[in-house]
């Protein structure tokens, strides 16, 4: 119902799915019903998804939105019009970015697994109000964005600290610690979407679980090294 629930996830699956373009129609600014306003959390949305777009290597001009009231039915198909006509001047999408179907596809399924942690570290800016058109333009910077993606966040787990306790394999949101009691748990990277859920539960007393950034996470020790043995007395 509201602009504002249209999540970045969601901008990222509709190009991986292989939409040529996206347009979102928002109620007029300020003119919300609404306490929330969830009219300028979509225009964050869209300004940020623009710069992942060109980070990625594809046009931002794929994504578009436009804010208008449910009388304005004309207006709505004109905006509509233009939009699917410079789609169609543009192409396919995977051109933009001289990559095959199969390498963009690979590319949107990344950023969107990183969309949890970009949300989490651009949590302010996404919830600013922009009150003034010439502030959207530089609000978030290639740069910025570029930083963003090197320097994200992995998460894993000291083999040397883990005690089991399982606290994080019961808390990831999406199954990515396996584990069980007496084995040292270990983070599957392909599933973990960096929401740090496991970095903030670990106990303090084991401190297991690592964060590091700008480079991959240390691969898991081997299966048959996982089995904790406790001195007894
Ligand atoms: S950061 Fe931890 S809790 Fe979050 S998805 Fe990755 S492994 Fe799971
Ligand atoms: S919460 Fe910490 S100590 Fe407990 S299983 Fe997970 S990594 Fe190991």
């Amino acid at each position: 119902m509201c602009s504002g629930r249209v999540d970045l996830e969601f901008i990222l699956r509709a190009f991986s799915n292989g939409m040529d373009g996206v347009f979102i129609g928002g109620c007029r600014l300020n003119e919300c019903n609404y306490l929330t306003h969830g009219n300028y959390d979509a225009l964050n949305t869209v300004l940020l998804c623009k710069r992942i777009l060109a980070h990625i290597g594809l046009n931002p001009e794929r994504l578009s939105i436009e804010f208008m009231s449910s009388g304005e039915g004309i207006r709505f198909t004109a905006a509509v019009d233009d939009f699917c006509k410079k789609i169609k001047n543009l192409g396919p999408l995977y051109k933009d970015a001289e990559l095959n179907q199969k390498e963009l596809k690979a590319k949107l399924q990344d950023a969107s697994k990183l969309v949890p942690y970009i949300k989490i570290v651009k949590r302010e800016k996404l919830a600013a109000r922009l009150e003034n058109e010439a502030d959207h333009d530089g609000f978030f910077t290639d740069d910025e964005i570029d930083r963003l993606f090197s320097e994200a966040v992995s998460y894993y787990i000291d083999p040397e600290k883990c005690q089991a306790c399982m606290i994080c394999f019961r808390k990831c949101p999406v199954e990515a610690i396996s584990g069980a009691k007496k084995q040292i748990h270990i983070i599957d990277q392909a599933k973990c979407i960096k929401c740090g859920t496991c970095f903030e539960a670990c106990p303090p007393r084991f401190g297991a679980v690592k964060a590091i950034a700008g480079k991959p996470a240390p691969p898991p020790i081997a299966q048959q090294e996982r089995a904790i043995v406790r001195k007894s007395g």
